[in-house]
């Protein structure tokens, strides 16, 4: 920890603020960006404990989706239709959001279509997956505004060139980002508003008193009106009775193909499995199902039994006996819990929280941010 900080460095950097958020990832940045549009004068400020953002969003699948059919019936079956309706509208209208806060040319968005596949064997869950097809295109035109969003589309087994595949559901409204791209239009935005990023700076402990809070950190110490946790999978640091389980995604991504065939967001296997092209590769991820415990951790990494679902995916389905170098793995961390929708709210005075995705921070991210940062503005 520094102590060394000057008298110009303690006013203009380490205090005064109005609002800190901790996290800045796309909730914690959104949450700044609306702040600051909203209230130009405010002082925000943004801690980071990684040198790039360490949870979920510089390392998510650039998926702009709202759910496939087997997703949503899995959905269902926990909560109810009321609420789902409800978490879907927020994914449409969050991905409208992120689309308007940063252009669609500078996220790279690709409306591609979404395809779900199912695989040969699986033909009974196919079925009852294509049965439910027309009640929930009436279902999300009520929220989408949009009628037949999903269709069944098996001519494009062939001209993908997928091996063992009998059943695809298209969603047509669905699409695709280049997250990096996205991450950082999204900085320069905040930061150009005249929000200060602090990277590698890690609150350790917050400490409230009813005129001021000081944020502890690896750093240094921070003062600040109010807070904003965008920590998501790890606010139990802070709050564990917040209830959020961490869920760790890997990922792999080939080297570039010729002639690659793949083209759009796929789902598979009730959304555990993703994959997509990308700059003429095939990125694909997911397996977490495999072993839920294991992969319930806030820790980075990559294991043997999800790596080789992944390949096995991969060279038998996708890229049937093509020999393909996998160039790049990687690993992220989401936030889970019992309830669909996330966690926005105010925790105690002058602190509050905007966390809980739930895998779709892409899609509601924006939205979260900004209505975290209305309930900040409102209080
Ligand atoms: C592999 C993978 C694939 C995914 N694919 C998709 C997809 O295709 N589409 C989709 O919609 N969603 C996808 N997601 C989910 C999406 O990326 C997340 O829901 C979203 O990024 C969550 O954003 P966030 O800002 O809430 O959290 P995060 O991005 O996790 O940000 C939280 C930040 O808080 C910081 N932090 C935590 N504790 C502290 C502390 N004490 N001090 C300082 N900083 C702290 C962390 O370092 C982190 O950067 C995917 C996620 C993963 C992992």
């Amino acid at each position: 920890m520094n102590s060394n900080f000057s008298y110009w460095e303690q006013t203009s950097f380490l205090s005064g603020y109005d609002v800190l958020i901790v996290g800045s990832g796309i909730v914690g940045l959104s949450a700044a960006l609306h702040l600051k549009q909203t209230q130009p004068k405010l002082k925000v400020g943004v801690l980071e404990a990684g040198f790039l953002p360490a949870g979920a969003s510089t390392k998510n699948a650039g998926f702009a989706c709202f759910g496939s059919i087997s997703e949503i019936i899995d959905e269902l079956e926990n909560t109810t239709e009321e609420e789902l309706l409800k978490v879907v509208e927020m994914r449409w209208k969050g991905l409208e959001k992120l689309r308007s806060n940063l252009g669609e040319h500078g996220i790279d968005f690709k409306q591609w279509n979404g395809y779900e596949i199912f695989k040969d064997r699986d033909v009974n869950f196919a079925s009852q997956c294509v049965d439910q097809i027309s009640y929930f295109n009436q279902l999300f035109a009520q929220v989408i505004g949009k009628p037949d969003i999903y269709s069944v589309s098996n001519e494009k087994i062939v001209d993908f060139g997928l091996n063992r595949i009998q059943t695809i559901i298209k969603n047509k409204y669905e699409a695709q980002i280049d997250t990096g791209k996205m991450m950082r239009a999204l900085l320069s935005k905040v930061q150009g508003l005249g929000v200060a990023v602090f990277n590698n700076c890690y609150v350790k402990k917050i400490c409230n008193n009813s005129t001021e809070i000081t944020l502890q950190t690896s750093q240094g110490d921070f003062r600040t009106k109010k807070i904003i946790l965008a920590t998501n999978a790890f606010t139990s640091a802070f709050y564990p009775d917040l209830n959020i389980l961490p869920g760790r995604g890997q990922v792999l991504i080939t080297e570039p193909i010729e002639g690659l065939k793949i083209k759009g967001t796929f789902h598979y296997d009730h959304g555990y499995y993703y994959f997509r092209n990308i700059n003429n590769r095939i990125l694909l991820g997911g397996g977490r199902n495999l072993d839920f415990k294991a992969e319930e951790t806030i820790e980075s990494g990559i294991t043997n039994p999800v790596q080789s679902a992944l390949e096995e995916l991969l060279f038998d389905v996708i890229l049937p006996k093509q020999k393909v170098k996998i160039e790049q793995r990687w690993s992220g961390v989401m936030g889970f819990g019992d309830k669909l929708s996330p966690i926005i709210k105010q925790i105690k005075p002058n602190i509050f929280c905007s966390i809980r995705c739930n895998g779709m921070g892409v899609a509601i991210g924006s939205l979260v941010g900004e209505q975290v940062a209305n309930l900040v503005l409102n209080s």
